[in-house]
């Protein structure tokens, strides 16, 4: 068998690994999803902050660069 078949019969991920920080964000209730995206939207918010609050007290599972790389690609925001 050649790399082709092998690949061309290899099972493909519909998407990469699931994002912790989208997994916590769904959970959120409308009204902390708002109070999350409102913070954000505000020119130079402070994500070390955000961070440390949701972390904190808001059960946030995973680590500072997941949060940046979830605001990045999938929140629509910096
Ligand atoms: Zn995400």
């Amino acid at each position: 068998m050649s790399l082709k078949d092998d690949l061309a019969s290899a099972p493909r991920k519909k998407s990469g690994p699931r994002c912790a920080t989208c997994d916590w964000f769904a959970a959120l209730s409308d009204a902390d999803k708002a109070a999350f995206d409102e913070y954000i939207s505000e020119e130079g918010f402070n994500r070390a902050q955000l961070y440390r609050v949701i972390s904190e007290k808001w059960g946030f599972p995973s680590c500072d660069s997941s949060l940046k790389y979830h605001l990045v690609n999938h929140h629509g925001s910096r």
